[in-house]
């Protein structure tokens, strides 16, 4: 009999996780008529109790790893990237501007603030928000101190005055990151995302217009100019990530550059945490980061978001949200009745002896989830395809859910897959994709085997500092006009291929560097 796969939400909400999983064939749980760990995903949009993980049984699963607070409250986020900063160097952690978590750094704060006034040019603004709130609630943007009041604590940032714009309104972009296991690292960004617009044109003398400087949904929605056609941003406040790439290939921009800096800030942000998460392979995390680009089009971190709003205002909501769920919760109930990837039958949860009630309402059923195992030996990566040089998705496979492994398509050929890997080094490689989440870490050998064990930080910043350098010599002014399609192999070692996150189609690493 097919199995029925039960979810729990918490407070009933969001709203769009219950729709997808009801379409999925999923079953509400229902204290009523189950019995307390009888389901399978537990969604919270707020923190688990540490209780809660140690709880945990082989067919749950958790929305969040414990300790990921370490990022997503602005003021922790600040102290650990400015603990990265003393110990890997001011130039590798040169992506969050400046910030101070008032009233304990006032002090260093004011003596900043003065060492800007006197530095000659332009004048410096300053942001102040609020360490525990979103939704851009309580936020202000400041030149003079004598504006800075506040009464809980807050921070106080650097304010990137000099946003790139488009059609003269600022912009920040929605990244989706899918943290797998942060023991090993194991790390997936969406291919789609956002484009958060402000719904009136930027202007630094009119520092009050909420409107003008923040790109928060929740607060542009309001504005009066949200339905008005606002030249090439059209009406509204969001774009998906695809228009944005349409709107970067007409521009005579280093793309790849781009791409592989905003890799290199999620990277670098999860590294700051990624030793002290305690390792509970049952859980998954899905983090929103926002990323402000300026003129000169360096990337900026202005914070992660735990939880990232999932409600749906705009088509552009719906084609992005709800597609991301639907790849990250991708189970039928017809592949319920699932087996480990080696062909052993978990335990069943007899339902019989479960049931609370025999209320008739709940028919009978087997549930198995494998644990989750991307990363253990035995699951199956990716597979390339030998003359198109494009992976297949790892179709059957979910990341909430761990592996399933019918892969299909016509010519393919291994590529490393998990179990040749693990004979190899004795690490296996997660799949190169998983829908439209693409790996981007580990995204090498090195970086694969410094990831095991113990989390070797030096050396995944040495690949990434690597990486990033090829790349940008590879993209100086004279070699700008870079064709994303049609690379070739240069780099890869032959043993370990990751796919570059970023362009439409993302194309082999290896094959993005030699093509330059
Ligand atoms: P919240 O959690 O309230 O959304 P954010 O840190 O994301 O707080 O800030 C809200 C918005 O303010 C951002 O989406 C961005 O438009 C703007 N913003 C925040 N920090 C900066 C900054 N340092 N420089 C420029 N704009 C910023």
């Amino acid at each position: 009999m097919a199995a029925s796969l039960v979810f729990r939400l918490h407070d009933r909400g969001p709203e769009v996780v219950r729709e997808v999983l009801l379409e999925r064939g999923w079953e509400e749980y229902d204290r009523r008529h189950r019995q307390d760990e009888d389901w399978n995903l537990y969604w919270r949009a707020s923190l688990f109790h540490k209780s809660d993980y140690y709880k945990l049984m082989p067919w749950q699963r958790l929305n969040h790893h414990p300790k990921t607070v370490g990022i997503t409250r602005k003021d922790f986020l600040t102290r650990n990237l400015r603990r990265m900063r003393t110990t890997f160097g001011a130039g590798v952690y040169d992506f969050s501007p400046i910030a101070f978590i008032l009233p304990n750094d006032y002090t260093r704060f004011l003596a900043e603030y003065n060492r800007q006034r006197m530095i000659p040019g332009p004048p410096i603004y300053w942001i102040c928000k609020p360490v525990d709130l979103s939704r851009g609630r309580g936020i202000f943007i400041f030149e003079d101190i004598k504006d800075l009041v506040y009464d809980s604590s807050v921070i106080v940032q650097r304010y990137i005055s000099n946003p790139i714009l488009i059609s003269g309104y600022k912009f920040d972009l929605r990244i989706y990151v899918c943290v797998k296991s942060f023991n090993p690292l194991t790390v997936y960004i969406h291919q789609e995302g956002l484009v958060r617009f402000a719904t009136e044109k930027y202007q630094l003398s009119h520092l009050g217009n909420l409107y003008s400087h923040l790109t928060n949904t929740s607060i542009n929605k309001f504005s009066p100019f949200y339905k008005t056609e606002k030249g090439k941003v059209g009406q509204g406040c969001k774009w998906t990530m695809s228009k944005f790439r349409h709107f970067l290939h007409c521009q005579e921009v280093s793309e790849l550059l781009l791409w592989q800096r905003i890799n290199n800030i999620v990277t670098l942000t999860l590294l700051a945490i990624a030793p002290s998460v305690p390792h509970f392979p049952n859980c998954v995390e899905l983090l929103g980061f926002d990323i402000l680009i300026d003129v000169k089009l360096k990337p900026w971190l202005l914070e992660v978001n735990f939880s990232p709003a999932l409600t749906l205002d705009c088509q552009a909501d719906i084609t992005v949200k709800k597609r991301k769920l639907h790849k990250c919760l991708k189970v039928n109930r017809s592949d319920a009745s699932m087996t480990l990837p080696q062909g052993e039958k978990l335990p069943l949860l007899k339902p019989e002896k479960r049931q609370k009630k025999s209320s008739g309402l709940i028919p009978r059923y087997h549930r198995y989830l494998p644990p989750v195992e991307i990363n253990k030996p035995g699951a199956k990566s990716g597979m390339v395809s030998a003359n198109t040089t494009t992976y297949s998705d790892n179709k059957s496979a979910d990341l909430i859910l761990g592996p399933r492994t019918k892969l299909t398509g016509v010519k393919k050929l291994p590529l490393n897959t998990a179990s040749s890997q693990t004979r190899e080094r004795g690490a296996a490689v997660p799949p190169p994709r998983v829908g439209d989440f693409i790996r981007t870490f580990p995204f090498n050998s090195a970086t694969l085997k410094a990831s095991q064990e113990i989390l070797d930080v030096r050396t995944v910043i040495q690949e990434l500092l690597k990486l990033t350098a090829k790349l940008s010599h590879c993209s100086r002014p004279n070699r700008r006009k870079i064709r994303l399609d049609g690379v070739r192999d240069s780099e890869g070692d032959g043993t370990f291929e990751s796919l570059f996150w970023g362009p439409k189609d993302p194309k082999l690493i290896s094959h993005c560097l030699q093509h330059l």
